[in-house]
């Protein structure tokens, strides 16, 4: 049984359909990641998922249960975390008050201080800026204090939306990297990304969405190596 499913899934905005029809699914212990073109429905298949944005069809099914009409907050509880697109962190809290919302939701507050130290040892810079205000750290810092944050609930399902966006080069491989570790220790990623070429070398499987619809799915390495996909997502003719 899938981690995640998706079946026939819709979404409208009003009379804009977003997404139409549908269908996914993420295996426990993957990365999956989804790509497509600017306004393909990334984030909406997201917003779906976290709960944030109703379905107008099909359903979603998280560890066997129907949580297609369960409320935003009951799902973080199931074991689903949003990093969201745009960071979205506290900026009038502190680096360890942003962390701390994270882990807001759980029960079992008994593992924090280990989860702290492995937020910690993932991204080092966050522990020296503990003190410091979420929103005077630089771009690629609220990022990680993103991560960090959704990291602090203990997901079973990480959803990452556009985690490399507006990075510089150096931080877009350290991010990468670090997924790819956070995954290794356990944890299931569902990942939104723009660069296509480094997340799909990064998951086990991807699938493309195009206005709204899957077009295409495959392991990552097929995809990385389709024509059809170099042309129009990596930028190479
Ligand atoms: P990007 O990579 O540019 O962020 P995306 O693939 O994440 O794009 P979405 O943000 O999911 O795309 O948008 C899918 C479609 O839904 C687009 O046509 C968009 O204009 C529309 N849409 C998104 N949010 C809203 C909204 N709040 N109201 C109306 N239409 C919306």
């Amino acid at each position: 049984m899938a981690l995640l499913e998706l079946s026939t899934v819709s979404v409208h905005y009003g009379r804009i359909q977003a997404l139409s029809d549908v269908s996914l699914t993420v295996e426990q212990g993957e990365i999956v990641t989804l790509i497509g073109a600017n306004g393909a429905g990334k984030t909406t298949t997201m917003r779906a998922i976290s709960g944030i944005r109703p379905l107008s069809g099909g359903t979603i099914t998280f560890d066997g249960e129907d949580i297609s009409t369960l409320r935003a907050d009951l799902r973080v509880v199931r074991g689903i975390s949003q990093s969201p697109e745009g960071r979205g962190v506290f900026p009038g809290m502190t680096v360890m008050e942003n962390l701390d919302m994270g882990a807001y939701s759980r029960k079992d507050r008994k593992n924090l201080a280990e989860d702290l130290d492995r937020v910690f040892t993932l991204f080092p810079r966050l522990a020296e800026r503990k003190n410091q205000a979420g929103g005077t750290m630089s771009g690629g810092e609220q990022q990680m204090l993103a991560i960090g944050r959704a990291l602090m609930a203990r997901p079973r399902l990480l959803l990452l939306d556009e985690p490399s966006m507006g990075l510089a080069p150096q931080f877009i491989q350290q991010i990468f990297r670090i997924i790819t570790e956070i995954n290794e220790q356990g944890t299931t990623v569902l990942l939104v990304e723009q660069n296509a070429q480094q997340a799909l070398s990064r998951a086990h499987r991807a699938y493309v969405l195009e206005t709204g619809s899957i077009s295409r799915t495959g392991t990552g390495q097929e995809l990385l190596n389709d024509a059809s996909i170099k042309e129009a997502y990596l930028g190479v003719a």
